[in-house]
């Protein structure tokens, strides 16, 4: 029977927005390695695909949602899927065109004979990474792909309808870029009108297919937009919405509420519209005073769909009521997509009982959603909610000596003598050359070193053992430095697996988990810790290490620690507290490292804050406040050592533009950026910003090329004639971590003769 109540649809029900792809076990990884590696076929690698998704689909159904999302699978990425589905391939890929299109894919994915792939960056503010289309003049929109298509039969056909979700219009082209070529002034937006075209005929052939509805994810409008963006946005729903013989079209927001852009949808002929309440009831605000809304379905987003917690069943379920008076219908559902969040809380066995009942990955949250969704239609859930809000009141672990401590902080231990009075203190306690040679931090992680950390924990080797060969590894990393010239050097940290999971897996109130993967990008997936409670240092963390990597030479050793933003970034974060004041904790526990090394003889300690651009607010509005406490976080770990003590910071990118400010107030001595590729444009952006010590990287890390030193000089003469010879430091991009042993070598040789040769002629 079809339910017409507010909306001339089948009734959408209860649903989420995506579901991770990876597998419980990472089965897709490593089925499409293996297929890289050629040890299986293009038909192996595509059954492994379809049993994934078929166990999706019908885990999904079992649970009890309204509505199955499908195309949610991946075998890389669903931007990269969405260029193909509409025919976005650049050019220098026609050589992969005729043969398998998994190829082709793989090609624009990761490069292959020398054509360079499509480049990757972040999605939003996560930590996925989305391949960028290439758009140009040139780029003819047509529907060369049926992936979604083929997956709404393969649904019908394991008898499991589903609901296909597809990157929408606009988003696709505001986070694609203009190919290398198109003439200045060319926006892919440009291109809305033929996409709207393909896209609408994609709806009618997925309508033939049997899907009742399709999603359309416009993630784009939870940031700040141009009124240019707004009305591409009322045209595309617009034509959309007019597409004669279509599924129910649901327009998904998320990462943030959608302002300015939900009247518009609320005005289009959409069928529903999916809200992130997790982000704020801006939204809900609002929507009272749009008729529109009356006669569409409302997805209430009220299962946050990025972290870890469980939901509390009042605070989803007050907010989802809120908009009965608004829309026409409301359904539960998450806040985004389940992509990033693992698979299955209860496999958790090693994490202590209380924190695994805090926890819901991806299964447990679905399982919320249809609570949630029974209660709102009425049902009698009584008990069910009730285990819902004690699971979600358990408290977070306290340490009252942290708080204590934190409370006691006066804004003298955020604050450091003048610029100019630490430059003198630091130049005489340092005695560098002009233009001091340095690295970021790691040297190449060797197959050895992985080895050896394998064999510590599976308990072939003690600890005792462990350290030694560690110890060796930093002596040979000492004395390489020592022998190129490099003037600062660093231990190159081979004790570290990962620069967050190390710290995390030192201090309190982090833990690991055994299965918690979430896909990065591609095959790659991460473990992010899980920050479940106050945070302490018991000990000491790399102290030891950097002690004994000082005792080994006369020459500066930088410390070498990773900031509270970046170790906040790349886990999971608490939330039953504001992000600034765990920020805090960790900043304290930090700070006494900091200090410790200090007090061990260490003139120099790093703190790389490489994740301070990325989580930056969508909106403008909300940066100030991120900016503050990302800042105080910083300069608390940083504030308590001696003028003479040099603090240097790494971020690892180049466009800085809204960020300049934060750099500046972080008020490190030593500043060092990604700077090669952008052939150190970098400093039009922080050359005036930032009065102090600064190091454009003069060697991108992410090539396997040696930069000789004729072109390592011309970029640091570039950068000696904007900033002056003192402020200039020559060292690469970043880490050495993931480079050949031969390329650093030689590489560091020639950035040590192009300094020299800098120093010469200034
Ligand atoms: N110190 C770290 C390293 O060199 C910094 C890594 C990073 O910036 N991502 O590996
Ligand atoms: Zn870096």
């Amino acid at each position: 029977m079809t339910d017409t109540q507010g909306t001339n649809r089948p009734r959408l029900g209860t649903t989420v927005l995506g579901y991770p792809r990876i597998g419980p076990d990472r089965e897709l990884k490593r089925a499409v390695e293996r297929y890289w590696r050629r040890e299986t076929t293009a038909y192996e690698l595509r059954a492994t695909a379809a049993e994934l998704r078929a166990a999706t689909r019908a885990e999904l159904r079992d649970a009890g949602l309204g509505s199955v999302p499908g195309n949610t699978f991946s075998f890389y990425d669903q931007m990269l899927d969405a260029a193909l589905t509409v025919g976005a391939v650049p050019a220098r890929f026609a050589g992969h065109a005729a043969g398998d299109p998994l190829d082709l894919l793989f090609a624009m994915a990761r490069g292959a004979e020398g054509v360079p792939a499509l480049e990757m960056t972040k999605w939003f503010d996560t930590n996925y990474h989305y391949l960028v289309p290439e758009i140009g003049p040139g780029t003819r929109f047509r529907l060369a792909g049926r992936t979604p298509v083929d997956d709404v039969v393969e649904g019908r056909e394991q008898g499991i309808p589903t609901r296909p979700v597809l990157v929408g219009p606009v988003t696709f082209l505001l986070l694609s870029k203009a190919a290398d070529g198109a003439p200045d002034g060319f926006a892919p937006l440009d291109l809305l009108d033929p996409l709207l075209e393909v896209y609408a005929q994609l709806l009618t052939e997925l309508s033939w297919a049997g899907a009742e509805w399709v999603q359309l994810d416009e993630p784009a409008f939870a940031a700040d937009r141009t009124p240019a963006e707004l009305g591409a946005l009322r045209r595309a729903y617009a034509r959309l919405g007019d597409v004669a013989e279509r599924p129910g079209l649901l327009v998904a927001g998320y990462f943030g509420s959608l302002g300015e852009a939900l009247p518009i949808l609320a005005d289009s002929p959409v069928d529903a519209i999916a809200l992130d309440l997790v982000a704020g009831t801006a939204d809900v605000d609002a929507a009272g005073a749009l008729t529109g809304l009356r006669d569409k379905t409302v997805l209430a987003g009220v299962v946050e769909g990025r972290n870890v917690w469980r939901t509390d069943p009042d605070v989803a379920l007050s907010r989802a009521a809120r908009l009965l008076g608004s829309a026409g219908r409301v359904e539960i559902s998450t806040s985004c997509s389940l992509l990033h969040v693992p698979y299955d809380a209860s496999r958790e066995t090693t994490l202590p009982a209380d924190l695994v009942e805090r926890l819901a990955f991806a299964r447990e949250k679905v399982t919320e959603v249809v609570l949630l969704g029974r209660a709102l239609d009425g049902e009698d859930v009584t008990a069910e909610l009730d285990a819902a809000r004690a699971r979600a009141a358990r408290p977070a672990g306290r340490d009252d000596r942290v708080r204590a401590r934190l409370d006691a902080l006066g804004a003298d231990h955020y604050r450091r003598a003048d610029g100019e009075v630490r430059a003198k203190a630091q130049a005489s306690a340092l005695d560098l050359p002009t233009v001091p040679t340095t690295t970021i931090g790691s040297f190449p992680q060797t197959g050895e070193i992985r080895k050896d950390r394998a064999a510590l924990k599976a308990g072939r080797i003690d600890d005792a053992e462990y350290v030694r060969r560690m110890r060796a590894e930093i002596e040979r990393v000492v004395r390489l430095q020592e022998g190129i010239g490099l003037d600062v050097l660093v231990h190159g940290e081979p004790e570290r697996n990962d620069m967050v999971q190390y710290f995390a897996e030192h201090l309190a109130g982090f833990a690991a988990t055994e299965h918690g993967w979430v896909q990065s990008y591609g095959s790659r997936c991460v473990r992010p810790p899980i920050l479940h409670s106050d945070v302490s240092r018991a000990a000491p963390i790399t102290v030891g290490w950097s002690t004994y990597a000082q005792s080994l030479t006369d020459r500066p050793m930088k410390g070498m620690l990773t900031g509270p933003v970046t170790i906040l970034a790349w886990s999971f974060v608490r939330d039953d507290q504001p992000l600034g004041e765990t920020a805090r904790q960790v900043g304290l526990a930090l700070r006494d490292e900091v200090r410790d090394l200090e007090a061990a003889g260490l003139r120099i300690v790093q703190v790389d804050e490489p994740a301070l651009r990325e989580t930056l607010p969508l909106r403008r509005a909300d940066q100030p406040a991120y900016v503050d406490w990302a800042v105080d976080a910083f300069r608390l770990v940083t504030g308590g050592v001696a003028d003479s003590t040099q603090i240097h910071t790494h971020l690892c990118y180049s466009e800085f533009g809204e960020v300049v400010a934060a750099i500046d107030a972080l008020d490190a001595d030593v500043t060092t950026v990604e700077a090669a590729r952008s052939r150190m444009e970098v400093l039009d952006a922080l050359g005036s910003g930032v009065p102090r010590g600064l190091g454009p990287g003069v060697y991108d890390v992410h090539s396997p090329e040696v930069p000789s030193a004729a072109t390592m000089t011309v970029l640091l003469r570039a950068a000696l004639d904007r900033i002056g010879a003192q402020r200039l430091w020559a060292n690469p991009d970043c880490g050495l971590k993931t480079r050949r042993e031969t390329e650093v070598v030689a590489t560091l040789r020639n950035l040590v003769a192009a300094a020299a040769q800098v120093r010469a002629a200034g």
